[in-house]
């Protein structure tokens, strides 16, 4: 697994500088890979691209304000604080031929603060004839680069984009783990105790803790060592922005977890005892599961319920009936503040780990394939009976299985179902998602 860590570039400027045309230029682009991930990325306002097969999940902050009337310069300011606050990098966009506005000039002082890479994009420099003339006034803003490019013809597109991968590159150099770190990501809404949580298990005995600071610049990712094994816990909590919280920056905070989910080998996501599962929380599982990772869910707070089994029961009721997806996942109570239920964190995380990156030999699988197709014959397809031929484990974290067959469009979700169950049941994979590819042998 790699550490690399996928940055938030945001697209910020006036409205009809060109953001969603450069958005699309890129996420339509035949060189970047879009993943096409259902979740939060459906949104159109944000997507995950890859460039120089260097990842990054790209914002048009344009599409995030719902008011593209408004020219005012207060609203952009607010667009380019956002931005500095919650993206890794920031792409301002100018009108090279309306020259530059007071607007942007707000906007570049705003930007000159922030401690991170801005690039200063000026737009519609349709070609290199007007190229000098089109920039002479931008100079005046006084930084250090001015990229020219036209969104909608392409001109200084793949240079602009080559630098920004090499920035990207630049600021998630992997970081030095030891061998076999399990990396764990806690997820939740403001509020919700993942601090709490984080400082109580850091709290407890025989932990040896180090800070290094993380691939993004504003996580802090704590290393430590429990037992045999060393952890790196990734705190999403940065994300928390108390009284504050508009909807804009809900969106914000959901890309960021989606940063930390590119990282993560187990997801731990903490759900308030008292308030129930939020919308934000199926979406930061519904991403967890899109990628494969391990999930633990943890029903914090369970302090407040203390003495109550009745609600203590709906509780639980509820969250089985809102997440019936993800029956593998292990389920918590605890309480960051009193302690209770923190102990068992650690052995199911392992658990969980060591399900998510075993490794099977290609024989116990064919056994079991065989078992199961002595259990359950497969169906029939087109007059003709399905035939497995062989199966092997093709990957890790998820454990991931080909299966070879005669047709595997004949496949149908049940008998799916089936074999993924003997998979599980087979092989002890009961707290993680698994994969099963079918192909056709030729
Ligand atoms: P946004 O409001 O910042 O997202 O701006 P849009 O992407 O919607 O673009 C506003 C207008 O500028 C549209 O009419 C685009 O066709 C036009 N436009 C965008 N990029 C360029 C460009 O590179 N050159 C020219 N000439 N027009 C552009
Ligand atoms: P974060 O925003 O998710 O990092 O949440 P915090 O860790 O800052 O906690 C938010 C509030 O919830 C604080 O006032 C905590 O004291 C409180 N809190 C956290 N965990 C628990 C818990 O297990 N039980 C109770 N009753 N309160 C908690």
């Amino acid at each position: 697994m790699s550490n690399s860590s996928c940055p938030i570039v945001a697209l910020v400027g006036r409205p009809n500088v060109g953001k969603s045309t450069l958005f699309n230029r890129i996420t339509k682009s035949r060189n970047a890979l879009v993943d096409p991930t259902p979740g939060v990325t459906r949104d159109r306002q944000y997507e995950r691209v890859v460039w120089n097969n260097r990842a990054m999940i790209l914002v048009d902050t344009g599409g995030i304000d719902d008011n593209p009337e408004d020219v005012l310069v207060p609203h952009i300011r607010d667009q380019a604080l956002a931005a500095i606050e919650e993206a890794d990098i920031v792409l301002f966009l100018m009108d090279g031929r309306e020259g530059l506005t007071p607007a942007d000039y707000e906007v570049v002082d705003i930007l000159r603060r922030a401690k991170k890479p801005v690039y200063h994009v000026i737009n519609k420099i349709d070609g290199p004839e007007k190229e000098l003339e089109l920039l002479c006034p931008f100079y005046e803003l006084g930084v250090e680069t001015l990229w020219s490019l036209s969104a909608d013809h392409t001109f200084g597109f793949n240079t602009l984009m080559d630098a920004l991968s090499e920035t990207i590159e630049a600021s998630t150099m992997s970081q030095d783990l030891p061998d076999g770190t399990v990396k764990v990501a806690f997820f939740g809404r403001p509020n919700v105790g993942k601090s709490s949580m984080i400082n109580r298990i850091l709290g407890e005995d025989r932990m040896i803790v180090s800070e290094i600071s993380g691939t993004t610049r504003d996580s802090v990712d704590t290393l430590l060592t429990h037992g045999n094994y060393s952890y790196l816990l990734i705190d999403t909590a940065g994300i928390r922005r108390k009284g504050k919280t508009t909807e804009k920056l809900e969106k914000f905070s959901i890309l960021k977890s989606l940063g930390a989910l590119e990282r993560c080998d187990v997801a731990v996501i903490l759900i308030d005892a008292d308030e129930g599962i939020t919308e934000q929380d199926t979406k930061v599982i519904g991403y967890a599961l899109d990628q494969g990772r391990g999930l633990i869910i943890l029903v914090n707070k369970w302090d407040l319920l203390e003495g109550d089994k009745k609600r203590q029961d709906e509780v639980l009721a509820e969250v089985g009936r809102q997440l019936p997806f993800i029956g593998f996942a292990p389920l918590l109570t605890v309480s960051a503040l009193s302690g209770f239920g923190i102990k068992r964190l650690f052995p199911v995380i392992g658990s969980v780990y060591r399900q998510y990156s075993a490794q099977f030999s290609t024989s116990t699988i064919n056994r079991l394939l065989r078992e199961a197709v002595t259990v359950h014959a497969p169906p029939i397809y087109k007059n003709k009976r399905l035939k497995f031929y062989y199966s092997s484990q093709i990957g890790t974290c998820p454990p991931k299985f080909v299966i070879m067959s005669n047709s595997s469009k004949g496949v149908h979700f049940s008998y799916q179902r089936f074999l993924s169950n003997r998979y599980r049941e087979g092989l002890g994979l009961d707290k993680v998602p698994i994969q099963l590819i079918f192909k056709d042998k030729s």
